[in-house]
């Protein structure tokens, strides 16, 4: 039971990019909220201070979401310092963009390990552990429906987390528990950023009908309604958030 008079969040990979903004928003929505990384404690502790001085409840844990002990391990952590959860936003994740004959092993199974097993290694603790009535919100993305050259693995990655969105709404039958995924298009956010031209950055912006690239803000929105009552009839589902890209 929550030590808490509020509800608890907890968002991997939120110590920059759209997880720092889904953090911020959330905590906005009156959630206590809690900050997973897995290596830059720096930026975690100045979000969770931010979110304090605002008057929020925040909690930076690290923890590697690709090791099952370290997920498990966090979720005790949070438990113990806060309470159990109540939403859980599986964001964390990597982008690393290259042609199939030119992927290594190493990368290969750093991007199964982090964006496919980091998803599986939470939903598995959340099955078990999240109140009733709760909300689990996965990050999928807009590339799977794009099939851009470069993206077969990251794609592979991210088809998992889909399918694991819709068995996994059906797998918590009674616990009133929903299961959503969110796509995002491109966001300006360092993984879409790092590597690339301002040539490449301005084609990605011109893709949408709307003429720009996400702002994490677009996306912590998104999420912020699936984490709401509001959502309650959503379930199973995969939103696209790209500005009518795909
Ligand atoms: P980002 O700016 O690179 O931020 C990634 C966050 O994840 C950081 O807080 C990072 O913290 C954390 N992280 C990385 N590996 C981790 C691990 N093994 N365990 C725990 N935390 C880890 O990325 P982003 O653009 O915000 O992307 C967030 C999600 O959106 C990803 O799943 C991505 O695939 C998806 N997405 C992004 C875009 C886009 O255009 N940006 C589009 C579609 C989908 P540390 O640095 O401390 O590890």
């Amino acid at each position: 039971m929550s030590t808490l008079n509020q509800k608890i969040a907890l968002i991997t990979g939120a110590s920059r990019g759209i997880g720092a903004s889904v953090a911020l928003q959330l905590a906005d929505d009156g959630f206590a909220v809690v900050i997973n990384y897995s290596s830059n404690s720096k930026v975690a502790d100045e979000l969770v201070q931010e979110l304090v001085k605002k008057g929020h409840v925040a909690l930076a844990v690290k923890a590697n979401v690709a090791k099952s002990s370290e997920v498990k391990a966090m979720f005790d952590l949070i438990e113990d310092r806060l309470g159990a959860i109540d939403v859980l936003v599986n964001n964390a994740g990597i982008l690393k963009t290259a042609p199939l004959v030119q992927t290594s092993d190493e990368l290969y199974e750093s991007y199964f390990a982090i964006n496919t097993q980091g998803v599986f290694n939470a939903l598995r603790e959340a099955g078990t552990r999240l109140n009733d009535g709760g909300r689990i919100i996965n990050v999928s993305s807009t590339t799977l429906a794009l099939n851009m050259a470069g993206y077969s693995i990251y794609n592979g990655t991210k088809a998992a987390v889909e399918a694991f969105t819709k068995v996994f709404s059906k797998e918590l039958r009674g616990r009133q528990i929903t299961v959503n995924a969110v796509a995002p298009g491109p966001v300006a956010t360092d993984l879409f950023l790092q590597g690339k031209t301002e040539e490449m950055i301005q084609n990605f912006a011109k893709m949408p009908p709307l003429e720009r690239l996400g702002q994490p803000e677009d996306i912590a929105q998104v999420i912020s309604f699936l984490a709401s009552p509001a959502s309650a009839w959503v379930n199973g589902q995969v939103l696209r958030a790209n500005g009518g890209l795909a």
